[in-house]
């Protein structure tokens, strides 16, 4: 039987680890909820899309990660049926979806600007499209209190946009968007205009509201903490391609490609012997005269900058033997002080040989050397 995780992109000879969660299939015979095959789009002289092969299971939180740029958003208009693909074909359930308009697809779109009607009630707001499709009164009202249920807003239909807070109107949004029940709701960065402390509210309430209505999410972001928060697998977008796909512990822990190392967290690549490899900042010691470092590989260096961040304190190694690393250490004793005055000091740093990953070259850089 064929993996429903299954994705062909290239990356190189790794492997699943054990450890690592398979995506929630429905039913292991049916095909993706979503499958991309070979789709590329270009405006003019501009790729945006370089020929991107995904598949997504029934029930996935899928996220698709990476900077400004990068061809996320062209990718989420091809699945929704707002562009069509010069190349390659999406497919929905196993269905061939090229040539179909948006609303013969089972896909709904959540934008970051949500534009709500101001001068409807929040009922009417998430009725509004079974209005449009003639719907029956007594049913459209029994859909929408049930979607501003699944979303947290029961008995919030009589209010009007402007009595709710950012967070809420974006639940509103979100209850429109599953009111009708899509296969797949596509969200491109939904959360980007509410400030930090109610986006990593929502960020769980999303998650909590997609596990429990068990649509199919594909989700928009550039931001890497959201990414590895909300998924249940990541692709990471780099000009137009990806770089890699897997379970959010697998794209931090063992990053494919420089790239993917440099953007989901810091990228700490050091060359020794002619292999280039990543130590991440928290799985490295700072070795104090008493620790023999048995069992680790150490090097030494000098701390060439401090900073103290709270939680933890980061360090700046510049080692003897070439590069420099990122140290994170959790603030379990040391006070700021303490910290600033280690500058300038002689270190031995460690860590178990199995916490570095070989790193490959970008796919992006493959694929320019290789153009089709
Ligand atoms: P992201 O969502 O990752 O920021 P986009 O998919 O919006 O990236 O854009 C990818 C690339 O395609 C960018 O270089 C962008 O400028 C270009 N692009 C996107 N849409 C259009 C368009 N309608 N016309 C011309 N260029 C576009
Ligand atoms: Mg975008």
């Amino acid at each position: 039987m064929e993996e429903t995780a299954a994705i062909t992109v290239d990356d190189g000879e790794r492997e699943r680890p054990a450890e690592s969660p398979e995506p929630p299939p429905r039913a292991a015979a049916e095909p993706p909820d979503v499958r991309l095959a070979g789709v590329r789009k270009a405006y003019g002289d501009v790729v945006a899309v370089a020929g991107v092969d995904l598949e997504i299971a029934a029930g996935e939180f899928f996220t698709l990660l990476g900077p400004s740029g990068s061809g996320k958003t062209t990718t989420l208009r091809m699945i929704a049926g707002f562009e069509e693909p010069d190349q390659g074909t999406i497919e929905l359930a196993g269905r061939d979806m090229t040539g179909l308009p948006p609303y013969e697809r089972e896909v709904n779109t959540v934008f970051q600007d949500y534009a709500l009607f101001p001068h409807m009630t929040v009922g009417d707001n998430v009725e509004y499209g079974m209005r449009v499709s003639k719907v029956g009164r007594a049913e459209r009202r029994t859909r929408a209190s049930g979607a501003l249920k699944m979303v947290r807003l029961g008995g919030f239909e009589e209010r009007k946009p402007s009595m709710l807070s950012g967070g809420q109107r974006q639940r509103v949004a979100l209850a429109r968007a599953i009111v009708n029940r899509p296969r797949v709701l596509l969200l491109d960065e939904p959360l980007g205009a509410l400030d930090l402390k109610l986006r990593e509210q929502m960020q769980v309430e999303l998650k909590g509201i997609q596990g429990e209505v068990g649509i199919t999410f594909i989700y928009v972001t550039h931001d890497q903490d959201e990414a590895l928060t909300m998924s249940d697998r990541v692709a990471v977008f780099n000009q137009g391609g990806i770089e890699q796909v897997g379970p959010p512990a697998e794209i931090y822990e063992r990053p494919a490609t420089r790239f993917v190392t440099g953007f989901v967290g810091v990228s700490n690549v050091l060359e020794r012997d002619g292999t280039r490899f990543t130590v991440r900042p928290e799985k490295i010691r700072l070795l104090e005269a008493t620790d023999d470092g048995q069992g680790l590989h150490t090097e030494r260096g000098v701390i060439r900058d401090v900073a103290y961040a709270g939680m933890v304190t980061r360090y700046l190694v510049q080692l003897d033997g070439g590069g420099e690393l990122q140290v994170v250490r959790q603030n379990l004793e040391t006070s700021s002080s303490e910290a600033l005055e280690q500058r300038g000091r002689q270190v031995t740093v460690g860590w178990r040989p199995e916490q570095t990953v070989a790193v490959l070259e970008d796919s992006a850089n493959t694929r320019m050397e290789d153009p089709q």
